[in-house]
């Protein structure tokens, strides 16, 4: 197939696959090639010159850039209406390249209090460890609340919406708006919906993470992050934070990541459906006490996700009805179908209590003030069958109570 590159209407689903393969140039390949190399060579000290003159555009060292991480890259751009992203080895290199292109030391940044545990701890302890910045932290859920936040040397605005751990929204454009009126950068951490299910940048956002761990690779076999936004911010971004600290992707990954993308859209659209029934059914079961899913129309901000959002995912939390840790326990261990582990967006379906780590890092007070109790779950809704999801999660609960 020979699409023209310049279909205004093309969907998301057709550009995954065919946006910026170049396939003429690789013997006709329908899948594309591999560059395994840290090098690229030149004819001459002319060619090398001016390979140095475009520092984000040619090759000259894989950790400044390389064709199988562009390709993943400009697929990624395009999903997001971002005029470039840049890949990483983890999300959390990303989130740091981020945060760290966006503050200078002793500046103050407002941030969402459920964002996820290490990007709490890289604002709260480690940049104002070393960098003397200050975070104010809110619960994201009324703009007005983060506008009273803002200090006059407030630069940043950090968001995750939904935060992956209680499903807490922010009004994006509504925050977007508060923050371009005084100069101020926002970044948002969109790893929950993917750019497919949200699109950040075009509400005013200026630049989005994400764990390429999660959903965008969704095969559980890589991990990496993404930043991107308008080519100005990411230029900056790649010749500072890229070069500079090198947490780049390696091609192994991006060459992964291009096959994962392939999948996305039909496999957003399956883990939605999934859990969805998941949902329903743990929000009708009376061992459980409350289900944390803005899909579910008893969402408190399940408005605003269907404002904002054109899909849920298959993340979520639910509180199980005991207190009991014996009985929570049970239920955890009886789960047959969902394995026990970290991490979530992959195909296979996936429990974990946040109460296994949290009891060991943080003192109660705080465990309970981030809205997390020992009998919370988090499970993440892979692609086996429904029914044998809902079945299983149904046994695990009918053994609890027993
Ligand atoms: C996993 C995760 C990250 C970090 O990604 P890594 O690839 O593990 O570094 C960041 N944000 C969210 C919401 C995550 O779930």
């Amino acid at each position: 197939m020979r699409l023209p590159p310049d279909m205004p209407e093309r969907r998301p689903e057709t550009d995954l696959m065919h946006h910026g393969e170049d396939r003429a140039r690789y013997h006709g390949a329908v899948v594309p090639p591999l560059f395994q190399n840290s090098l690229f060579t030149f004819e001459d000290w002319d060619a090398i010159d001016a390979a140095f003159d475009d520092r984000t555009g040619a090759y000259l060292y894989s950790r400044l850039g390389n064709p199988t991480v562009r390709l993943a890259e400009e697929k990624l751009a395009r999903l997001a209406g971002g005029g470039r992203a840049r890949l990483f080895g983890s999300g959390m290199a990303a989130i740091s390249a981020a945060i760290l292109s966006s503050v200078d030391a002793g500046d103050h940044v407002v941030a969402v209090r459920t964002i996820y545990g290490p990007a709490n701890n890289l604002l709260n302890v480690y940049l104002a460890r070393k960098m003397g910045v200050t975070t104010t932290f809110v619960s994201g859920e009324d703009p007005a609340e983060v506008e009273a936040a803002i200090t006059d040397r407030t630069r940043l605005i950090y968001l995750e919406s939904p935060s992956s751990a209680v499903f807490a929204l922010q009004d994006l454009a509504a925050v977007a708006e508060i923050a371009r009126a005084r100069g101020i950068r926002t970044v948002i951490d969109n790893t929950w919906a993917t750019p497919l299910f949200q699109q950040p940048l075009a509400l005013g956002i200026d630049l989005e993470v994400h764990s390429c761990s999660k959903y965008l690779g969704g095969h559980s076999d890589l991990l990496g992050g993404a930043v991107i936004g308008t080519t100005a911010a990411m230029d900056a971004l790649a010749v500072a934070e890229g070069e500079l600290l090198g947490g780049t992707m390696a091609p192994f990954e991006a060459w992964l990541l291009i096959r994962s993308l392939r999948t996305l859209p039909v496999r957003m659209r399956q883990h939605e459906a999934n859990a969805i029934q998941v949902a329903r059914f743990l929000e009708s079961h009376l061992g459980v006490h409350r289900v944390f899913y803005p899909g579910l129309e008893s969402h408190p901000q399940h408005a605003l996700a269907r404002k904002q959002m054109s899909g849920t995912t298959g993340l979520m939390g639910f509180e199980l009805a005991t207190d009991d840790l014996g009985a929570i326990k049970w239920f955890v261990d009886g789960l047959r179908v969902f394995q026990l582990g970290v991490s979530w967006g992959g195909h296979e379906s996936l429990v974990y209590a946040p109460a296994i780590s949290y009891l060991k890092e943080l003192p109660p007070e705080r465990f309970a003030a981030l809205g997390i109790a020992a009998g919370t779950m988090r499970i993440s809704v892979g692609l086996e069958h429904a029914h044998d999801l809902v079945a299983d999660l149904g046994q695990a609960l009918d053994g609890m109570e027993a």
